[in-house]
């Protein structure tokens, strides 16, 4: 199988060396086409983390975590220093990665509430996920870890497109079998109904499985498999690596703890320890395309559904607040692209791209068919990209963020940020100069604001009503509050 790769390589290095030493005339002269070429069907692997902070990895400056194997890659491949992702917390953000829209234009603008299966919801069938576009372009398709989509049987990852699914269908997951097991067992003899998400057991394709390592290194065993299982065959394969990893509860193994003790805050030394394993995954995941001739011909795509949680050993520094928030750090992830040839090696990428743009993008890569009624947000970006350009100049990239009876609200375009948060006024940054948003220009530039205050206004209208709300009290106050009264949020100053 490894010689089959091997050969398939050559082939597409030997043509890439032809098209680039192809010549064409043009006016009289000639012009060498451009060597970027990109093979038809690669591999694309995206490896999520859960609520990891921008500072927590090495490649984005991390002194007292150690991601070495992430740093590899991010070394070898291209940091991007503006990512953004649809919303500050996981669902409607994972939401956006399936679907390509903002999770507003949908109702999914909520996390699907703990134990989903007791309320029948999901993200909307109408929705064609990019794993099932994929997947119906002969794609291998597999996604290991959390879900978080929908927990009934129309929901589940086998019916959106994924082939292999390995994992739990809630928002997370204890980490370690024997403690969650001992739990659910005991509550299931007690004869409770409704046993919380995080101490249910796995599953493998609606299977339930009875695992026995820690879930982080679970999820790495289990990607590994699925890339070995995949190189089996001619086509090529969509893995999904979604860890729960570094999401609370704050569970760490012992050996991991150990190699940080310089860190004295508890529950920074746990997350480190968290985050470690991950990266031990990620190192596993690397061996693996190696050893299965896969490595040269994926793309590998590393970075966070939102900003860290500082509240739980996080850091997002230099950006402001983390996850939930509207201000960078809520949404503004650390990032990286990765695929030897072909992605710039030793790069940075400092123009704005944002997760929803992965949609039309891979659908690009794979030469895959989007179905005609599709709506899509974001835009493929990956021609953009090799040339170091931007995709997004003069677009609008939105946040919003429903908060008990108000919203908070980011729009960037260009270096140009308004924000509205915690019922305050709008303010303006200057986002390329003040990464720390700590210098409000409104004043300077009045006019800057209220077009960006009415593009937001123009684009919530758009939004639909919440499908649903992550606990029942919230629903009572959407409604009793009359939400999401747009017309104050965007009341111009
Ligand atoms: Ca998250």
């Amino acid at each position: 199988m490894k010689l089959l790769n091997r050969i398939k390589f050559s082939i597409y290095i030997f043509s890439l060396i032809i098209i680039s030493c192809t010549s064409t005339k043009t006016n009289n002269s000639t012009v060498k086409t451009s060597a970027i070429v990109t093979p038809k069907k690669p591999n694309i692997l995206v490896i999520l983390a859960d609520d990891l902070g921008y500072s927590d990895v090495g490649f984005n400056g991390s002194k007292d975590i150690q991601t070495p194997n992430l740093d590899v890659l991010a070394k070898n491949g291209t940091i991007f220093t503006s990512a953004y992702v649809s919303h500050p917390f996981c669902g409607p953000s994972r939401t956006s990665l399936m679907t390509g829209r903002y999770a507003h234009k949908i109702g999914a603008q909520f996390n699907l509430p703990p134990n989903s299966e007791t309320i029948g919801e999901g993200i909307s069938l109408k929705e064609t996920f990019i794993s099932k576009v994929l997947q119906n372009s002969g794609y291998q398709t597999g996604i290991m870890g959390k879900w978080h989509l929908g927990a009934v049987q129309k929901y589940h990852p086998n019916q959106r497109g994924f082939n292999d699914f390995y994992g739990f269908l809630g928002g997370g997951h204890s980490y370690f079998p024997e403690d969650y097991r001992a739990k659910y067992e005991a509550q299931k003899k007690n004869g409770k109904k409704v046993i919380f998400e995080y101490l249910l057991p796995l599953e493998h394709n609606g299977k339930e499985v009875r695992e026995t390592e820690y879930i982080t290194d679970a999820l790495s065993r289990e990607s590994a498999r699925f890339i070995t299982d995949a190189s089996k065959k001619n086509d090529p394969f969509f893995l999904y690596v979604s860890y729960n990893a570094p999401h609370t509860p704050l569970e760490a193994k012992e050996e991991d703890l150990k190699l940080f003790q310089h860190i004295k805050d508890k529950k920074r030394q746990t997350y480190a320890g968290m985050v470690y394993a991950l990266d031990r995954g990620v190192g596993k995941i690397v061996e693996t395309l190696k050893t299965t001739g896969e490595y040269e011909n994926t793309l590998i795509i590393f970075l966070s559904d939102n900003g860290g949680k500082t509240t739980s050993g996080a850091t997002n520094f230099p950006l402001k607040e983390g996850k939930g928030s509207a201000y960078e750090g809520g949404y503004r992830v650390p990032m990286f692209f990765h695929w030897p040839n072909i992605v710039p090696s030793g790069k940075t990428f400092e123009h704005p791209v944002t997760a929803i743009d992965f949609y039309p993008t891979f659908a690009h890569l794979a030469d895959a068919k989007i179905p005609d009624d599709k709506e899509l947000d974001g835009k493929n970006i990956w021609n953009d990209f090799l040339a170091g350009k931007n995709s997004h100049e003069d677009d609008n990239i939105f946040v919003l963020r429903h908060r008990n009876g108000y919203s908070d609200v980011g729009i960037r375009k260009n270096q140009w940020k308004a924000v509205k948060a915690y019922r305050q006024k709008w303010k303006l940054f200057n986002i390329v100069d003040d990464l720390g948003e700590k210098n409000d220009l409104s004043k300077q530039h009045p006019q800057i604001l209220n077009k960006l205050i009415e593009d937001g206004e123009f684009w919530s209208r758009t939004h639909i009503q919440p499908k649903w709300w992550h606990d029942k009290k919230t629903g009572i106050d959407w409604n009793n509050d009359q939400m999401p009264h747009f017309d104050k949020t965007f009341k111009l100053p």
